[in-house]
């Protein structure tokens, strides 16, 4: 139900007091909400699962797998960590301050807006959630209105397990999420295209509200003729699952397409085949293991780009689809051209265009010549292929023999770089992007550098080169580890 406009005012003022009062930056608080959202995980386990299943057609293990189980995990790892990330910070000062000493002082934020996307309704709400509460911040969601069951069923948990004062889901479409750009928040994170992102950002900076943006891309799949019958079949079991088993090719991190090398292409499409009829039988129509796309708009966008002549005749295997079922095959595609709407726009559906290549290595200057995308896949034992594909392409991240896993990496920050986003979260980068790390500094009356202060003489200029040279020292403590790093 969308919000009127003096409700959605009322609603975020009350946050805001909230967050004024107080109670929000107390470790206790923090640890209760934490918890809270625990029960409201384990306990609404069936409404989660249900409603993913009327949005998307979620299989419960692939939601447990992508969005409960990795949101319990999360949790716990917070709760795990919470007294550290809170703990104030001794860091060391250079000897003209002499003496003093010097803390980091984590504060949070203040109000943050999460704005979300409904592929993942509940991960991509929850587990900024968990940063932004750990922080000590006051939130609101606002969920997709393209995932209104999984909007709805945040909305009315929140509401009831967690401070309904301090958390709020805000519900409704792009006018309700313009509305909400309007007021002011202290950070955004947003999670979406770039056309959005663009917007978020220009309202952001009317009250120079920092952003994080979590946008999408094309991500492609460097796959390797790798040796030995186990590997190669794993590796193509990770690329089948993480490209049609994860929500139907629909996710920011899903394979977009794979680079291959021209003598194992007819390989990995016959290993790709069998490995499809493997995940989901052979009709994967009938399959409840692959996801539905989320509507009729999606679907006719992905139709349309099967539709284009050249890319049609590119079709190795599969490409039926039924409109009123919102189902597309798992579809292999080997060459489509280049500058097709299919390989240059993000596909997000079960759309998988195989590019083939003289020699694998040129997959770099492949991915190079494109804009960064959220992540690498390469699938590969060859160490010098990985070393450059390391040092030479850039990511958000970069993951090697598998796909998707990343995202469930507490200590791996999740995010993108270039045109896939800026800003990071997950684990502990989740607590620093909503918090304000304050710097303290304590300077002690015990003595006083008189050369510090006016009036300037040649002598005081040469004793204040000394002592700022003299801060070697300092270095030199630290090399030596007599004094902390930070
Ligand atoms: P979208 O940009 O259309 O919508 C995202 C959110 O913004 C939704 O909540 C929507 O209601 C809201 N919104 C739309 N118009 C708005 C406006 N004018 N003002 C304020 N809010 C507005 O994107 P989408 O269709 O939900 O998601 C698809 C895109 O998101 C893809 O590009 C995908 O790659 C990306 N994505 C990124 C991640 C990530 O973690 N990096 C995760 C999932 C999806």
């Amino acid at each position: 139900m969308e919000a009127t406009e003096h409700d959605l005012e009322r609603q975020v003022k009350e946050v805001r007091d909230a967050y004024n009062s107080g109670k929000t930056k107390e470790e206790s608080w923090r640890r209760s909400q934490l918890k809270a959202l625990l029960a409201l995980l384990e306990e609404r386990e069936d409404d989660i699962f249900e409603a993913l299943k009327q949005d998307i057609g979620k299989h419960p293990a692939e939601a447990y797998r992508d969005e409960i189980g990795t949101l319990i995990k999360s949790v716990n790892y917070a709760l795990g960590c919470l007294k550290q990330w809170m703990s104030w910070k001794k860091v060391t000062l250079p000897v003209v301050a002499f003496p003093s000493s010097a803390e980091l002082v984590p504060e949070p934020l203040g109000l943050v807006l999460i704005i979300s996307s409904w592929n993942f309704p509940f991960g991509l709400s929850l587990e900024p959630l968990i940063g932004a509460i750990a922080a000590g911040n006051g939130v609101v969601i606002k969920p997709s209105d393209l995932s209104p069951a999984c909007s709805s069923v945040l909305a009315n948990t929140i509401h009831t397990y967690l401070d309904s004062e301090a958390v709020k889901v805000i519900q409704g479409g792009p006018s309700v999420g313009d509305r909400l750009l309007q007021l002011k928040w202290d950070k955004i994170l947003f999670t979406g295209s770039a056309r959005v992102a663009k917007i978020v950002m220009a309202a952001a900076a009317k009250h120079l509200t920092p952003v994080i943006l979590e946008l999408g891309g094309k991500c492609p799949a460097v796959v390797d003729s790798i040796s030995g019958s186990w590997d190669r079949e794993v590796a193509v079991k990770r690329v089948v699952a993480g490209k049609f088993g994860t929500c139907a090719g629909q996710a920011c991190i899903g394979i977009d397409y794979i680079l291959g090398e021209k003598a194992f292409i007819p390989t990995l499409v016959e290993q790709i085949k069998v490995m499809i009829k493997k995940l989901f039988g052979e009709n994967p129509k009938e399959s409840n293991s692959i996801s539905r796309i989320i509507n009729k708009h999606h679907f006719l966008r992905l139709k349309a780009l099967l539709d284009e002549p050249m890319v049609k005749a590119s079709i190795v295997y599969g490409g039926s689809l039924d409109e009123d079922e919102l189902f597309i095959e798992p579809t292999i595609l080997v060459d489509p051209p280049l500058d097709a709407t299919i390989m240059s726009e993000e596909i997000f559906g079960p759309l998988l265009p195989i590019i083939t290549l003289e020699k694998i290595e040129d997959s770099i200057e492949f991915i190079k010549s494109r804009p960064k995308p959220l992540t690498i896949y390469a699938f590969t034992k060859n160490e010098e292929l990985s070393r450059r594909l390391t040092y030479e392409t850039s990511s958000g991240t970069l993951t090697f023999n598998d796909a998707i896993v990343q995202y469930a990496a507490d200590t791996v920050p999740f995010g993108g770089t270039g045109e896939s986003g800026f800003g990071r979260y997950h684990g502990k980068f989740s607590f620093d992007a909503f918090t304000h790390e304050k710097g303290v500094v304590r300077r002690s009356f015990l003595t006083d550098f008189w050369f510090r202060t006016p009036p300037w003489n040649d002598y005081k200029l040469q004793l204040l080169k000394s002592a700022y040279r003299f801060d070697y020292l300092n270095l030199l403590l630290i090399t030596l580890g007599l004094k902390k790093r930070y």
